[in-house]
């Protein structure tokens, strides 16, 4: 009996590696599959918006969460620019500008993902170009990707075919990344003349996003500044302006995500705000 378990341990141990590595070419050979196809987006039908349904495991969830948002994503409207979305519910959009950072991004979607806060990330094209896997996993980790231009020039000193140059540009590298499509833009600096949201609304379809609560972030007052101002200055159907290039706002995120969800207040993408907005 003895003998015989040894025997089978050392056969099993034997025939392990087969298995073994049979296990392993099934995976290499899925991977290769999922790569190749991944590879030539041209062949991936693309998604408008992001992954809203994906969910944290539920072992990370040991603080504050925000619920489960199944809330649509798809808007219309005539409105070709937005500030806010509706004052009548709780909902408040983050919003992080001039991303993805290959530091700072990873660190930030760690903090929303134990939250189970999606948010929407205006990236720009040539960031993209250089961490297109962080921008996949912003896709994938259920947040939305939004067009923030290629270069990061002040749009109001661009003629209109440089201008759809540079939406055109973004689009372009964010659907080669994560094979989504951005659905809304926002102009650096928030400079955009009207004329120029209309063009870009009709030929892009992007209403453009400003906001309706700015930390000032970008002038780096300090991780606890940054999180008392937007404290004080969210409200129902807030827009939030953040920028995930700074470490310390990356610092003030855990702390000013509490101080929200402990207010009542919930977080969606700015699609689901104006999704809500479209019904109203
Ligand atoms: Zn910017």
């Amino acid at each position: 009996m003895k003998r015989r378990k040894i025997l089978k341990l050392s056969s099993g141990g034997l025939v392990a590696l087969p298995a073994c590595s049979s296990q392993k070419g099934e995976k290499g050979s899925k991977v290769g599959k999922h790569g190749a196809s991944s590879s030539e987006y041209g062949d991936q039908p693309v998604r408008l918006g992001a992954n809203t349904q994906y969910r944290p495991p539920a072992y990370v969830n040991k603080g504050l969460r925000n619920p489960n948002m199944n809330l649509p994503t798809q808007f219309t409207g005539e409105s070709v620019t937005h500030s806010r979305g509706l004052s009548n519910q709780p909902y408040v959009a983050m919003t992080f500008d001039d991303g993805p950072h290959p530091q700072n991004t990873p660190r930030l979607l760690d903090i929303l993902r134990t939250r189970n806060i999606k948010a929407t990330f205006y990236v720009i094209g040539s960031n993209v170009d250089r961490y297109p896997h962080i921008v996949r996993r912003i896709v994938a980790e259920g947040h939305e990707i939004g067009n923030h231009t290629y270069t990061h020039r002040k749009l109001t000193t661009l003629s209109n075919s440089e201008l759809r140059r540079e939406m055109r540009r973004t689009e372009d590298a964010i659907v080669r990344a994560a094979a989504v499509k951005p659905r809304t833009m926002r102009p650096p600096y928030g400079a955009l003349f009207e004329r120029q949201r209309s063009l870009v609304f009709s030929d892009f379809t992007y209403p453009t996003i400003m906001w309706s609560v700015d930390p000032n972030d970008w002038k780096r007052p300090g991780p606890s500044v940054v999180r008392s101002r937007i404290l004080r200055g969210a409200h129902n159907g807030a827009i939030i302006l953040a920028h995930d290039l700074h470490a310390p706002t990356i610092d003030a995120m855990p702390g000013t995500f509490d101080d929200l969800l402990s207010k009542g207040y919930q977080f969606i993408t700015v699609s689901q705000l104006l999704a809500l907005k479209g019904q109203a």
